[in-house]
């Protein structure tokens, strides 16, 4: 697995975006094995205490992106010949999916 693949990976199990060794992002990350905690200003590191190569960003707001290296789009196939628009603050989803409570149903 490379390090992308294992950051994305542990994107998916965490839900908290994570980085690699060698992306340079700031902020605060911890690392996925032992949490420990960075401040971050270059390139990432290898964790000093465990040598794990993946990191989570712990800060609220939108996901950093690392210098060098452009934001992720999605492309939406539907969208043909128009512009791309680039939206902030998108909700990906994430949450519980909503619920519906009815009440009184009689099972028979
Ligand atoms: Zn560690």
């Amino acid at each position: 697995m490379s390090p992308a693949q294992g950051a994305q990976e542990a994107e998916r199990r965490l839900g908290i975006p994570c980085f690699h060794v060698g992306q340079r992002v700031s902020g605060l990350f911890g690392c996925v094995a032992c949490q420990f905690q960075i401040r971050n200003r270059k390139g990432l590191p290898t964790c000093p205490q465990c040598g794990e190569i993946i990191w989570g960003y712990l800060e609220d707001g939108p996901r950093p992106v690392p210098e060098g290296e452009e934001a992720v789009q999605v492309p939406d196939p539907a969208a043909g010949q128009q512009p791309v628009s680039v939206e902030e603050g998108v909700d990906l989803g994430g949450g519980a999916p909503e619920v519906v409570v009815e009440e009184g149903v009689k099972l028979e």
